[in-house]
């Protein structure tokens, strides 16, 4: 699967490199070896198909991968598994091997120094209000539910979707900072694919009838209460499809690609970067799970402008997380906790110990921050220490860590890890997938790659959705292959 080759490539600037290194082929390249990546290509090498992956980061799964420092583990953000899927959900239990817990979900929301429970049980906010507020929601509610039905209005931006479900009390008590927090944008240019995609279904109408009847409604997974989790974090998934993978094909890490060369409606090959060398990959199928921004940017030659141009209008939110590391045995009892609140420069905490007791060393525990930001932020540049600093001086004043038990600190910088859904996005979006659609050996999966808001069971289903596609091309291939063979044949 190796050759050494000289070759001429034109680069993008149109100079003439000559590139002189070592060479791989295979039948499919995958470019990013998040979950969907290792998906399509467990499944592609698990048909007998050749793979080669390439992976920017020194260790695969992406986004859900789970960092070791010392013993005390964290994901980026905690990563809780469930689906209503069972393909994904059979395929996910089989991958993990038994090696797992089911974990109930518990999370608060601190608002206005009280915590609440999470997501909001929205009786229960409601009650917390005192009776005149709790009328007025209730009115504001009503009043939403006759509009409704006298306009037939269809909400196109998250704020207006809120107002209708909940009212505009609700909205901003409960939904309106949070959201902006995490999304960086005002609620009235969120768009209404992300509602979709996460919310869609939650109403106060149902959220009363739920808590008169006592029921937890599984049917929305945002409310959904128990979920799967590995005993050493999420990234065992990961790991254990690559050590699948790897055992019969290549995954190089620590690999970028640099350009994707193509020509007619066909990937001709991949140019990456592994240390300080250029390799050049070929391939008869090309799967990218990169962000699509990224991909488009590596195309030779360059996509025509209008492209370009619609490529800079998707944008992707970025993480910062701040671990801290306690000599103590635990912090608190839940899963999450939110901070809405402008004030507390943090989102979101959790206790990966909460999850399972083997994230830290026996007697000790960590707590991992959210910060959400872009990478133009002037806090993405802020030196590791004074990050660290902020996150011990705020827990500290939450009442949550006394700082003499402070072991230590890990500062992690998440690129692309939402993709940001501004109203309008779907046309730009639209415009670069049809461009791509023409190279048809060229396929797009996975949350960044495609610019979903998917979980990881959306991200492993869209990684199961590409290789049978790629099998089922090929098999055609090769049946029509077989069959003109057979037709020469028969003239002999
Ligand atoms: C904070 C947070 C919390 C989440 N919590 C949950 C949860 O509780 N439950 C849930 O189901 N889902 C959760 N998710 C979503 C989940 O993480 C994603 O659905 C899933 O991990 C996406 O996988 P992916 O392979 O599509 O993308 P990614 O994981 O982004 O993989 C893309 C890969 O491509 C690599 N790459 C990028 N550029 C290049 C390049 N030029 N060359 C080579 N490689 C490159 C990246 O390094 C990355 O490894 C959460 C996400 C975030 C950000």
């Amino acid at each position: 699967m190796i050759r050494q080759f000289k070759k001429a490539v034109q680069s993008t600037n149109n100079m003439i490199i000559i590139e002189n290194k070592l060479s791989y082929s295979s039948d499919t390249l995958v470019m990013g070896a998040g979950l969907a990546g290792l998906t399509t290509a467990y499944q592609l090498a698990k048909s007998g198909r050749h793979v080669m992956m390439i992976e920017k980061n020194k260790q695969v799964g992406g986004l859900a991968r789970t960092i070791n420092e010392n013993g005390f583990r964290f994901d980026l953000g905690g990563h809780r598994f469930i689906t209503q899927d069972k393909v994904v959900d059979d395929f996910v239990k089989t991958i993990l091997n038994g090696d797992y817990l089911v974990v109930p979900r518990t999370s608060k929301i601190l608002l206005d120094n009280k915590y609440f429970h999470y997501p909001l049980k929205p009786m229960n906010s409601i009650l917390s209000l005192g009776a005149k507020k709790s009328l007025k929601v209730l009115v504001e509610y009503l009043s939403e539910r006759i509009k409704k039905k006298i306009t037939g209005k269809q909400p196109d931006c998250l704020e207006d979707w809120v107002i209708q479900q909940f009212g505009k009390t609700m909205f901003e008590l409960y939904f309106k900072d949070y959201s902006e927090k995490v999304w960086g944008i005002d609620c009235k240019h969120i768009a209404k694919e992300w509602i979709v995609q996460r919310i869609q279904g939650l109403s106060l109408g149902a959220a009363i009838k739920n808590a008169l009847c006592n029921k937890n409604d599984d049917k929305y997974t945002t409310l959904v209460d128990r979920f799967i989790y590995p005993h050493k974090g999420i990234g065992a998934i990961a790991d254990n499809l690559c050590a699948h993978i790897a055992s019969q094909n290549e995954v190089l890490t620590g690999t970028s690609l640099l350009r994707l060369n193509h020509a007619g409606n066909k990937i001709k090959n991949a140019v990456v970067k592994q240390g300080n060398k250029n390799k050049i990959i070929e391939a008869q199928d090309y799967v990218s799970s990169i962000p699509v921004s990224a991909l488009v940017s590596c195309l030779n030659p360059a996509p025509p402008g209008k492209i370009q141009q619609a490529v800079k209008k998707l944008r992707y939110r970025s993480l910062l997380l701040v671990t801290i590391m306690l000599d103590q045995d635990r912090v608190t009892d839940q899963t999450w906790i939110y901070f809405p609140e402008k004030n507390i420069p943090f989102g979101r905490i959790h206790e990966p110990t909460n999850w399972s007791a083997k994230m830290a060393p026996p007697g000790k525990t960590l707590l991992v921050a959210e910060y959400f930001c872009f990478e133009h932020d002037a806090i993405w540049h802020d030196p590791d220490e004074q990050l660290t600093g902020l996150t011990i001086r705020q827990l500290h004043k939450l009442h949550l860590i006394d700082k003499h038990n402070v072991l230590g600190a890990r500062v992690i910088r998440v690129p692309y890890a939402y993709p940001l859904f501004e109203t309008g996005f779907q046309q730009y979006y639209e415009l670069i997938a049809d461009y791509l659609a023409q190279f048809d050996n060229l396929f797009l999966t996975g949350r960044t790659g495609k610019f979903k808001y998917y979980n990881m069971d959306h991200t492993i289903g869209s990684g199961m959705e590409v290789a049978q596609h790629i099998l089922q091309k090929n098999r055609v291939a090769d049946e029509n292959r077989q069959y003109g063979k057979i037709v020469e044949g028969a003239g002999l």
